[in-house]
């Protein structure tokens, strides 16, 4: 049914979607240099050493500079996509080539804004969603850049997911969502230590297993079959692409963050109903 209010609310999702993408840009750039610079400051406070105080560096200072020629990024050189287009994607100073990935993490996060809206309407469950999947996006930038999967945004997204089930913003019930995050830590945990005491090499981190965690709490215990499959089978998809591109990365380590964050995605175009009937349960 098409409805105008449903196509103003994506609209509007949509327009909100670009501008937190544009923030999404800023978190994953910062967030692994705002964790390297905490643990070096609790390095030195156990190693008996003085804390410097260190210059402020948080998600909201300082003001974004072009890493080529240092200059403070004005703005109307900061509107989400139109600023890089209207740039033709150079620096305003210095014409240095921007990263293509700032307007398409961008366009991204205003899709699936506009996805979520559409499909759940100016809602809390939409508003959730837009969280899950801004969330998502995030994860999977940092650590296929840094390796790293934050714990600040692996246990926000575990714990949103079970409030919102808790208040049936998703139709997971809360038992479902609960056993749901025990059992994805556990499972990928028990996984990385047979893995580990067979062959003495670490497969994952502690980062997947939370993200894991998280999934659970979203759809349920019984979806986290059918999204390891599906994470499996991004991961096959990327590792043959990567190897047709010889895009081999350094010391050919890739990260399962990634992939775990598109079954995620992916489970939630297929929405988890959907999914459930798809494999029978
Ligand atoms: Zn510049």
């Amino acid at each position: 049914m098409l409805s105008g209010v449903q196509w103003l609310d994506a609209s509007l999702f949509g327009v909100l979607g670009l501008l937190f993408g544009s923030f999404l840009n800023v978190v994953v750039h910062r967030l692994p240099k705002m964790m390297e610079q905490q643990w070096a400051n609790e390095c030195a406070e156990l190693a008996g050493k003085e804390v410097v105080a260190p210059t402020p560096f948080n998600l909201m200072v300082p003001r974004s500079r072009c890493p080529h020629c240092g200059h403070q990024i004005r703005w109307f050189e900061n509107i989400p996509v139109v600023s890089y287009a209207a740039l033709r994607g150079k620096c305003a100073s210095c014409k240095a080539p921007i990263s293509a990935r700032y307007p398409a993490v961008e366009l991204v996060t205003g899709a699936m804004f506009y996805w979520c809206a559409w499909q759940w309407g100016a809602s809390a469950s939409g508003i959730a969603w837009c969280a899950f999947s801004a969330l998502l996006l995030g994860m999977a930038l940092i650590d296929w850049d840094t390796t790293l999967l934050p714990d600040d945004m692996t246990l926000p997204l575990m714990w949103l997911g079970l409030v919102a089930s808790a208040l049936q913003w998703t139709p997971v019930p809360l038992a479902t969502a609960f056993w749901g995050a025990v059992a994805g830590y556990l499972s990928l945990w028990s996984i990385y230590w047979v893995f580990k005491l067979v062959t003495g090499k670490e497969g994952m981190g502690y980062g997947d297993f939370k993200l894991f965690a998280a999934l659970g709490a979203w759809f349920g215990w019984p979806l986290l079959i059918p999204i390891i499959l599906i994470a499996s089978v991004i991961g096959a998809l990327v590792g043959i692409a990567m190897k047709f591109t010889s895009g081999l990365r350094e010391g050919g380590y890739v990260p399962f963050g990634p992939f775990l964050a598109g079954a995620g995605f992916t489970a939630m175009l297929i929405g988890p109903n959907t999914l459930r009937q798809l494999v029978g349960i």
